[in-house]
């Protein structure tokens, strides 16, 4: 029998790697089992979101969005930028090397925080025992007396759209295109599809996206989303919603897709095809047979509120879990896992998640929509400001969008925050933080902020609230 542990990970994803390390902080003697191979056949640390999610989509969503302001913003601003043209490989090189620094990074605080780094892949094969299949097939049983399943997920395929290698392809494959396809067919306008559908627009793609769903964002408040379509289509982002895929076939150097809509039947011709419907839970083979560990029935392991499994310490965080697919969510429930471990009272507020979409501009969101407060049967008002009313906007040159504040008719208590615009990513964490701290509108309104900034308009909507915006000819009636 190899080493015991206080506790076992399996998975270094943001959710792993982050429990890891607060356990060990915590005084538990912790390990971490990691299987994902890079290019070069090593074990690296950090899951999808470091190496094939959140970080680098997020490069190559700054880089497009650098090269698209400097061909077509920076004259309005009086930059004389010449010729500007996008070096496909040194943007892939850049991100590689942004990925390989963050992935070492992981590695580097696991030796930091003493926490034991074992290359393989895991499977509980009881509630105290782990089996870890090295890299040489070789199988290692550790025991432990708490285990903690990150296992992740992955993108979900259809049966219309079989992937084909450079072709047809899944996000990981859409972040490795050596050159800009003329034609990209997105299906799936989800999170995925519009940042990386925004990537290959801004660098000259024509892109054609597919989307069953017949509302765009519904999980996103009504006129954030309708503003948002709006400003994308205007970007050239071509979003053809309730459609079907009714198949595909790579022809040569080009994909031909069939779909049916409420028109009818047709066909679309592109040069590469992204495939973003989803992501399922990565849960085949990490729990052993017998072990009583239930999974729900789209494969997602059963916890509760405070991720335990129905095994007696056995812990399940992050996207193989219910809930949003979030990098941040699966990394606050490691940090919740971790320290109910050491026996610390802890808990999450799962209300209080925010999400935002890396476009230009940004969409950000936190709690309930308009829509969902009315469909619970609660009582709202609400508040919006333009960012075109706002002075910083207009000396940003990002004068689009607007905040949106939601709040409960009665109380006053803040029930949600969506915003469409520039930094609108960071400007959500004000709704976060009015939500944890359970604040009311009046709250925001009655808080200094810094001038001029982009946050000013979610001042302004809290103002709005009761209708009393400064910059803004207010519709509603004053009290
Ligand atoms: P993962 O990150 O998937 O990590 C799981 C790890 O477990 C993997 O390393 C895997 O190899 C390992 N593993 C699985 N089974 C075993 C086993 N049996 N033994 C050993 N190791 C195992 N989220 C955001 O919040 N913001 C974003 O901007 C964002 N952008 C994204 C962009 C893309 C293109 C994609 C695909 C996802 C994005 N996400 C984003 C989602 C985010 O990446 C995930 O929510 C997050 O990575 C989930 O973390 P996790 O730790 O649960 O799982
Ligand atoms: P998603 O759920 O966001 O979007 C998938 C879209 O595909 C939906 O709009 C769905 O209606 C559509 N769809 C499903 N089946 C379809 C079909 N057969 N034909 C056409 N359309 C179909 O999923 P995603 O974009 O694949 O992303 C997966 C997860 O990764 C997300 O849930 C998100 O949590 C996470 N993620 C987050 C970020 C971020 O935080 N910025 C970025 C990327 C991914």
């Amino acid at each position: 029998m190899a080493d015991k542990f206080d506790v076992i990970v399996i998975g270094a994803g943001p959710g792993g790697y982050v429990a890891a390390i607060r356990a060990a902080q915590l005084g538990l003697k912790t390990a971490c089992v990691e299987k994902w191979l890079n290019k070069e056949g090593k074990v690296v640390h950090g899951g999808t979101c470091l190496n094939v999610g959140c970080i680098p989509s997020k490069a190559l969503l700054e880089a497009s969005h650098k090269f698209v302001e400097a061909k077509h913003d920076f004259d309005d601003i009086g930059i004389q930028a010449g010729d500007v043209s996008m070096d496909v490989k040194k943007m892939m090189a850049r991100k590689e090397k942004i990925v390989k620094n963050l992935t070492g990074g992981i590695s580097g605080l696991f030796k930091a925080n003493g926490v034991t780094a074992i290359d393989g892949t895991g499977k509980v094969t009881s509630s105290k025992q782990v089996e870890v299949t090295g890299l040489d097939g070789k199988a290692t049983t550790y025991e432990a007396d708490n285990i903690v399943i990150a296992a992740g997920s992955v993108p979900v395929e259809i049966p219309p759209t079989p992937l084909v290698e450079g072709m047809v392809v899944d996000s990981t494959g859409a972040l490795e295109f050596d050159e800009v396809p003329e034609r990209l067919g997105v299906i799936g306008a989800g999170i995925i599809g519009l940042e990386l559908g925004s990537v290959w627009n801004r660098l000259g793609a024509e892109v054609t996206m597919l989307e069953a769903m017949d509302t765009f964002l519904p999980m996103v408040d009504t006129a954030i989303a309708k503003e948002t379509q709006k400003l994308l289509k205007k970007q050239g982002l071509d979003i053809r919603l309730g459609t079907r895929v009714t198949g595909s076939e790579v022809k040569g150097k080009e994909v031909l897709v069939k779909y049916t809509d409420a028109k009818g039947e047709h066909e679309a011709t592109f040069d590469k095809l992204i495939v973003c419907v989803g992501r399922r839970p990565y849960t085949q083979g990490v729990v052993g047979e017998g072990v009583g560990i239930k999974l729900d029935e789209r494969g997602f392991i059963f916890v509760d509120d405070q991720c335990r499994t129905s095994v007696p310490n056995v812990y399940a965080i992050g996207d193989c879990v219910r809930g949003q697919m979030l990098a941040h969510k699966a990394s606050e429930e490691g940090i919740m896992v971790a320290d109910i471990i050491a026996g610390h009272k802890a808990e999450m507020n799962y209300d209080a998640i925010p999400s935002v979409i890396y476009t230009f501009p940004e969409v950000a969101w936190v709690g309930l929509t308009e829509q969902e407060a009315k469909a619970a049967g609660i009582e709202v008002k609400t508040g919006s400001f333009p960012f075109a009313a706002s002075g910083r906007a207009m000396a940003n040159n990002a004068t689009e969008g607007q905040a949106k504040i939601i709040a409960d008719a009665e109380t006053d208590r803040v029930l949600g925050m969506h915003i469409v615009g520039q930094h609108a990513g960071e400007m959500i964490a004000q709704g976060v933080i009015a939500l944890e701290f359970g604040s009311s509108a009046e709250d925001l309104a009655l808080t200094c902020y810094a001038h001029p900034t982009m946050s000013e308009a979610v001042h302004e909507a809290a103002l709005a609230v009761e209708g009393h915006a400064i910059h803004m000819a207010n519709r509603k009636k004053r009290k």
